[in-house]
């Protein structure tokens, strides 16, 4: 097989003890002699998968009681358009434009707005500066019967993230998608957190909610499927769901509990982001866009001198086995994703190899 450092934002590397283990288990799960993709999702062995990969989550998370956990499907995205039409009937939410996909929660929730009477503002942006921070928000603007604050707790394109949240009387909503068990945040700070699960919790297919129960609305949304109330009093089996990625998940949730649960892994991304930016910051060749004080552990873009080099870059790095480190095809550049099951020994590489391509190129 070959080795290769898979930098992708998403989906992303797994932990390979997570795979062996779904390899032992494939086609004989506990005995029953079926894989986990061909149990009723209604049997008791998956009721075992599921609750196991709740509890664990709930663990590593310190998720209080008065929390459900949901696990849908759609992605994050459909949490763009979910989120409103749950919260913000008849009522004003409040957003905080950060990076590219903030501004798609912005634009799917005013698709949704007018249909529910709601109003969506954005409160503060970082836009014209390229999105290079995270932009001061000014809470005081927010009106004390406000759905909510929407923040992107990290900004997967353009390398940025929160470390401190902002104060707000309203519930605060975050898209952890891409540091979501990276960095450890407080679950009671929120109302509801949300992310597609193909960055650091397992494959695509699943969206995990976590929402304050007081939230869940009593009056009926459009769709039974877009209705958390609904989701929840079903214990996430009101239709089926993503059976196969609940259960990689929570052999990941299992795995990061094993080496010590959410501090640890915010710990070894300090450790591994430090030797990308100590490196950047110490070069006259590679750059990093991001301002130091909002620089992301997860995703960190970079660039060379020129765009020509960038794109040379890439394809001698691709052809050495370092995968997917092109950026996002709309800032360009490079991007390397260091999620959770992402090794040290990978980033050592890749400064090496960046070493060489400066030596080669200057
Ligand atoms: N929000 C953020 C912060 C993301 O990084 C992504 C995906 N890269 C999305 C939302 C969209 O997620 P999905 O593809 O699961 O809809």
């Amino acid at each position: 097989m070959v080795k290769v450092y898979n930098f992708s934002a998403g989906p992303a590397v797994l932990p390979k003890e997570v795979l062996k283990k779904a390899q032992e288990e494939l086609l004989d799960y506990k005995g029953s002699g079926m894989s986990v993709m061909e149990l009723s999702h209604r049997g008791k062995l998956f009721q075992g998968i599921i609750e196991k990969a709740e509890s664990d989550l709930r663990e590593i998370m310190e998720i209080p009681d008065n929390y459900k956990v949901l696990f849908l499907q759609g992605g994050a995205s459909l949490q763009f358009s979910m989120l409103p039409l749950n919260l913000a009937k008849d009522k004003k939410a409040y957003y905080v434009n950060s990076g590219s996909w903030a501004k798609k929660a912005i634009s799917e929730a005013k698709k949704i707005a007018p249909s529910i009477n709601a109003e969506i503002i954005e409160l503060a942006s970082s836009e014209g500066d390229k999105f290079t921070h995270i932009p001061a928000i000014p809470t005081e603007k927010i009106e004390k019967d406000a759905a909510y604050l929407h923040i992107t707790t990290n900004n997967t394109i353009e390398g940025t993230a929160y470390f401190d949240l902002p104060e707000v009387d309203v519930p605060l909503v975050a898209d952890m998608s891409s540091n979501i068990l990276g960095v450890k945040y407080d679950v009671s700070k929120f109302g509801v957190i949300y992310a597609g699960a193909q960055k650091n919790i397992g494959p695509a297919g699943l969206t995990v909610v976590i929402i304050r129960e007081d939230l869940l609305n009593t009056a009926p949304v459009i769709s039974s499927m877009l209705d958390y109330a609904i989701q929840a009093s079903n214990h996430s089996l009101y239709n089926t769901p993503p059976t196969f990625a609940i259960y990689l998940s929570q052999l990941v949730f299992e795995w990061v509990k094993s080496l010590g649960g959410v501090e640890v892994m915010e710990k070894q991304n300090r450790e591994k982001s430090a030797i990308l930016y100590d490196f950047i910051d110490s070069s006259q060749f590679y750059t990093s866009p991001v301002k130091k004080e909002y620089r992301s552990l997860n995703n960190i873009p970079f660039v060379t001198p020129t765009s020509e080099l960038d794109a040379l870059f890439v394809k001698e790095a691709t052809a050495q086995g370092f995968e997917s480190i092109k950026g996002h095809r709309s800032v360009g550049g490079m991007r390397a994703s260091l999620y959770n099951a992402f090794e040290r020994e990978g980033v050592e590489k890749l400064v090496q190899f960046m070493k060489e391509f400066e030596n080669r190129n200057q």
